[in-house]
C-alpha cells in the first residue's frame, strides 16, 4: 500500500487512542504492514476500532496480519491448484492436441479470421506460464512466430512437451 493509504487509516487509530502512538510506533507499525493491501489495513483498523478496550499495538496486529496471511496463502493455493488442473487438463488431452493442430491447420487455408486467431494464440501461450518452466513455450508445445515477411509460423517446442504434440508440426529451430 501507498504511505498516504496507511496514514490515513493510522490517523483514524490514533484518533481513537489519543498520545499511543508515538512517531516511532507508527514507523514500527509501517514497517510491519506496508507489504499488504490498503483494503486489508483499513479492514483492520475498522476491526482494532471496533474490539480493542485498550490501544492497540504490535502484538494485536501482528495477530491479525498472520491470520491475513493464512488466509491469502490458502486461496494462493486452491489458484495454483486449479491453474494446473486445467493446464494439464489440456496438455495432455489427445482431442485437445488434435482441435489445436485443426484450427492452426485452417489458419494455414486462410479460414480463421485474425480476431480469432489472436485468442486462439493468445489462449494456448497464457495456458502455462506459472505452472510450467520453459522459456519458449511456457510448457505449451508450442511456439508461434509471426517473421519479417509476416508470416506466421507454429513449431513444436524442442522440449519435452513438444514433444507430446503431433508430428505434423515443424520442431522449432534451435535458439528459438
Ligand atoms: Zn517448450
Amino acid at each position: 500500500m501507498q504511505p498516504s493509504e496507511f496514514k490515513s487509516h493510522m490517523d483514524r487509530l490514533a484518533e481513537q487512542f489519543k498520545n499511543t502512538y508515538s512517531q516511532a510506533r507508527v514507523e514500527l507499525i509501517w514497517r510491519e504492514v506496508r507489504d499488504f493491501d490498503a483494503y486489508w489495513w483499513g479492514r483492520l483498523v475498522d476491526k482494532l476500532l471496533g474490539e480493542c478496550r485498550h490501544s492497540p499495538l504490535l502484538p494485536e496486529i501482528r495477530e491479525a496480519m498472520s491470520i491475513e496471511r493464512e488466509r491469502s496463502w490458502s486461496r494462493q493455493k486452491q489458484h495454483n491448484a486449479q491453474e494446473a488442473r486445467e493446464f494439464f487438463l489440456i496438455a495432455d488431452d489427445t482431442e485437445a492436441r488434435k482441435s489445436t493442430l485443426a484450427t492452426i491447420l485452417r489458419r494455414v487455408q486462410g479460414r480463421v479470421p485474425d480476431d480469432e486467431w489472436k485468442q486462439f494464440v493468445h489462449g494456448i501461450t497464457s495456458l502455462g506460464t506459472r505452472t510450467i518452466a520453459c522459456r519458449s513455450c511456457s510448457g505449451t508445445g508450442l511456439v508461434f512466430l509471426t517473421d519479417a515477411e509476416d508470416y506466421e509460423w507454429t513449431y513444436r517446442c524442442r522440449c519435452a512437451s513438444g514433444k507430446r504434440q503431433p508430428q505434423l508440426y515443424v520442431v522449432a529451430p534451435e535458439g528459438l
